[in-house]
């Protein structure tokens, strides 16, 4: 059994409950009013300051610069949640795959063994390891991330759910094992409840965000692995996305050119963003005809 709850945070400062929904409780801090602080990460900084002069900056948390608190570098980020009434959130990460292409050239050059991903995966499916990596107790990043790719819903639909926070905060659940569309559309029709408006709301943003990807300068110019799509709507029934978490997204080698479509093949830097987008929207679009 995976234990999994996101993170609710009284940010004293801002004076409402900040949620996080992925990634180590430590790497974010409240910030200004209205800001949120995520721990520096160069990768990231520049693909901020990029988006920032990008089509796609009214889909971003507005980039505010970096901070240093108790001797710690932050990126200052828009907070996304701090126009909304108790929220309900949801992080879907996109894409067929959620490591780079050079982390999996650099576990071939040096395999680093973890004991901790091993750990992880004999939790959720004792079955999994094979009769090697059961005799070492350990697993290398890349395999623990491809299989983690292939038990949810990432590697045949493109996207993930890593997590939900409802209004009552009563449906934190493990997404780790939703893969069937099925399963997906049970899960995106428990969050999103059974407002037309909200559903409408939800598609055409989407929409938005698909368009202006597909025109994006940025978008065209990166491999984009494990970012993913903050949803949010409230009691108010409004509802917006935004495109989150950019440290692994990475500048293309100068000759590669991507679709966001295409199959992955190692060495074309495929992501599988857009894969991943259609196939969302169609889910949302079956939920929202029913
Ligand atoms: P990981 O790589 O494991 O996904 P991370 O440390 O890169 O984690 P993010 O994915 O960027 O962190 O963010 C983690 C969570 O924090 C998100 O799922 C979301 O709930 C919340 N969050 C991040 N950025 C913002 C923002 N600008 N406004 C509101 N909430 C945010
Ligand atoms: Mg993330
Ligand atoms: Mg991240």
């Amino acid at each position: 059994i995976v234990h999994w709850s996101p993170f609710i945070q009284q940010f004293k400062k801002n004076r409402y409950p900040w949620i996080q929904l992925a990634g180590h409780q430590g790497n974010f801090q409240a910030g200004e009013p209205g800001a949120v602080l995520k721990k520096y990460d160069s990768r990231e900084q520049k693909a901020f300051d990029k988006l920032m002069k990008d089509v796609l900056r009214s889909y971003v948390p507005e980039y505010r610069g970096d901070v240093l608190k108790n001797n710690e570098k932050y990126l200052q980020l828009q907070d996304l949640l701090c126009e909304f009434d108790s929220p309900c959130v949801m992080d879907i990460k996109m894409g067929t795959r959620t490591y780079l292409e050079e982390e999996l050239e650099k576990a071939r050059e040096k395999p680093k063994l973890r004991k901790d991903m091993y750990q992880k995966m004999i939790e959720v499916d004792p079955s999994a390891p094979t009769e090697e990596e059961n005799a070492q107790g350990a697993i290398i990043k890349p395999r623990y991330m491809q299989w983690r790719d292939e038990m949810s819903s990432s590697t045949h639909l493109g996207f993930r759910i890593e997590g939900i926070k409802k209004m009552d905060g009563a449906s934190s659940k493990n997404f780790k094992k939703t893969k069937t569309p099925e399963e997906v559309k049970e899960a995106l029709k428990h969050f999103v409840g059974t407002d037309p408006e909200v559903y409408s709301r939800y598609i055409k943003r989407l929409k938005a965000i698909r368009v202006t990807q597909e025109s994006s300068e940025f978008f065209s110019a990166h491999e984009i692995i494990g970012s993913s799509l903050l949803f949010v709507h409230d009691k108010s029934k409004q509802a917006s996305v935004w495109m989150i978490d950019f440290g692994k997204t990475n500048p293309l080698p100068d000759h590669v050119k991507v679709n966001h479509r295409n199959l992955w093949v190692e060495g074309n830097h495929e992501d599988g963003y857009l894969f991943g987008l259609d196939n969302l929207i169609s889910i949302l679009e079956t939920i929202e005809q029913e």
